[in-house]
């Protein structure tokens, strides 16, 4: 659950899901083989990644959630606006 990348001085944590695991909503049907094991699983795990942003929003962190499936390009775009956003508000962790 440990961020793909982080920019600790900005406090920016960069999450790329897997569409399977972290359940996206293109990607992530429900598995048709095993569902008894599958369905409480993925919903554990999505439950998880919603706890761990609220515990890094609660400290400060700005968090992202790109998706494997999403540009490598818009991805970088988030990213970027992110930290603009963040220097804007935070003029002396330049
Ligand atoms: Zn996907």
């Amino acid at each position: 659950m440990r961020p793909d990348v982080v920019f600790p001085r900005r406090r920016i944590a960069v999450f790329v899901d897997g569409c399977f695991w972290h359940c996206c909503p293109i990607h992530g049907n429900e598995p048709r083989a095993n569902t008894d094991y599958w369905g409480p699983k993925l919903a554990r795990n999505v439950a998880r990644d919603r706890a761990v942003d609220e515990a890094l929003l609660a400290d400060g962190w700005t968090v992202i959630r790109a998706w494997e499936h999403e540009e490598p390009a818009s991805i970088a775009d988030r990213v970027a606006r992110a930290l603009a956003e963040v220097a804007d508000r935070q003029p002396h962790a330049r």
